[in-house]
């Protein structure tokens, strides 16, 4: 290990536009968040655009910008990191997807999505269609938490630019799913073998003893398997090949754990951290420090932001970064000072909006030797002037190695 450590922490959805009810300054602005206007006077800032300029991130392909990895190469889709998340065993070139359990009637319409956001039982449904062969493919199939899972294809020549099978609407017909492109045979073959999968979920599925108990009480039942979200397992170097620094991540999503074990870090289960606006966030910043006692570097994603930005609120979101600020002092104290800390958003999720833009987000670097510039608050407008300017995610892991000095350099 080198003799620097680093936290990057990602507060998800944190960036915001003005806001008429906060007097047109963002949640950020506004809140009593005094570490972070500390890591700001002490650290380097500017404002940082996760994937490029305007462009709508998502959490996945945000994350993944982040930690280096372009997405434009390695993101078909967000199955295989679903799938990894869960503790599937995804290899390159696998094929896989998001699914759901759902309720459909004898002429494949669709009665629930979710069939009655099931909670028992899914282990056994996924054991009778786990392992199905179609052609030359292996289909894995596992359940996750209550109506979710993932399926897996392993074979060769598949593609994954293919359609979704969920019509996501009651009353709609289960659709076929077909490649994107007509002359694309690799997701045509995809296609074809996620349609039987389908149909073979149902003939499973409808008569499987879990069900049958489930009519029995009158709720809806678990009969079919929709996939959806497709994507390449991609060939990516492991975090820690990549960097030399060895990676844990403490996060909450499942999407974001599948992301970080995909990359080989070693994720990190928090009791109480639940997602959520009600998450311990300060167990999360404890959790952090002890990851630091035997990584180099901890990623930390924070979701209540994002959440409260998605539901328009904006008194939520000041609260959820005023918790955050809390865990940012517990971290600046104790952390070391052979430690950096990297504290941004992966996109903003504006409570105007109540969905993810594709404006930048503010970023500062605080540890030792950096270029401390005159910005002395951390928010979207401050940050403008900052030492970093304007930068991408995909940028960030060069930025931070070369402090951490754990970069090769590139040319004589
Ligand atoms: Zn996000």
């Amino acid at each position: 290990m080198g003799n620097f450590k680093a936290i990057l922490l990602i507060c998800d959805g944190m960036g915001d536009r003005p806001v008429p009810e906060l007097d047109g300054r963002t949640p950020l602005e506004v809140a009593n968040d005094v570490n972070m206007s500390n890591l700001a006077l002490g650290g380097e800032c500017g404002i940082m655009d996760p994937i490029a300029p305007g462009v709508r991130a998502g959490s996945d392909t945000s994350h993944l910008a982040i930690l280096g990895y372009d997405p434009f190469v390695c993101y078909t889709g967000r199955g295989p990191f679903e799938a990894a998340g869960i503790g599937m065993d995804v290899r390159q070139g696998d094929v896989a997807f998001r699914c759901n359990f759902t309720t459909v009637d004898s002429n494949m319409v669709i009665a629930d999505r979710r069939a009655g956001r099931i909670e028992e039982g899914t282990a056994e449904l996924a054991a009778a269609v786990n392992g199905m062969q179609i052609e030359d493919v292996t289909c894995y199939f596992k359940e996750s938490v209550a109506h979710r899972g993932a399926l897996v294809l392993r074979g060769p020549g598949l593609g994954a630019a293919v359609t979704d099978t969920d019509p996501h609407e009651v009353g709609a017909k289960v659709h076929d799913a077909r490649a994107c492109c007509p002359d694309d045979a690799a997701s045509a073959k995809t296609a074809r073998i996620v349609n039987q999968f389908v149909r073979k979920s149902y003939e499973l599925l409808k008569d499987h003893p879990v069900n049958k108990k489930r009519i029995a009480e009158g709720k809806n039942p678990a009969n079919i398997i929709l996939p959806r979200g497709a994507g390449v397992a991609p060939n990516v170097q492991k975090f820690q090949e990549k960097y030399s620094l060895k990676g844990a991540a403490v996060v909450e999503t499942g999407l974001i754990a599948g992301i970080a074990v995909y990359l080989g870090m070693d994720v990190i289960e928090i009791p109480g951290a639940t997602g959520g606006l009600d998450s311990d966030v300060m167990a999360m910043g404890k959790g952090i420090l002890n990851a630091l006692a035997d990584h180099d570097f901890v990623l930390c994603n924070v979701k209540g932001c994002d959440i409260a930005g998605h539901d328009g609120d904006a008194n939520a979101k000041l609260a959820m970064i005023e918790n955050i600020d809390k865990m940012i002092g517990l971290l600046m104290e104790e952390a070391g000072d052979n430690t950096y800390i990297v504290l941004t958003a992966d996109h903003s999720t504006p409570v105007s909006i109540k969905d993810h833009s594709g404006d930048p987000v503010p970023i500062v670097f605080w540890g030792p030797d950096v270029r401390v510039d005159c910005v002395q608050e951390f928010d979207e407008r401050a940050a403008t002037r900052g030492g970093l300017l304007r930068i991408r995610g995909t940028d960030i892991m060069n930025i931070l190695t070369q402090l951490m000095n754990t970069q090769e350099k590139f040319g004589a």
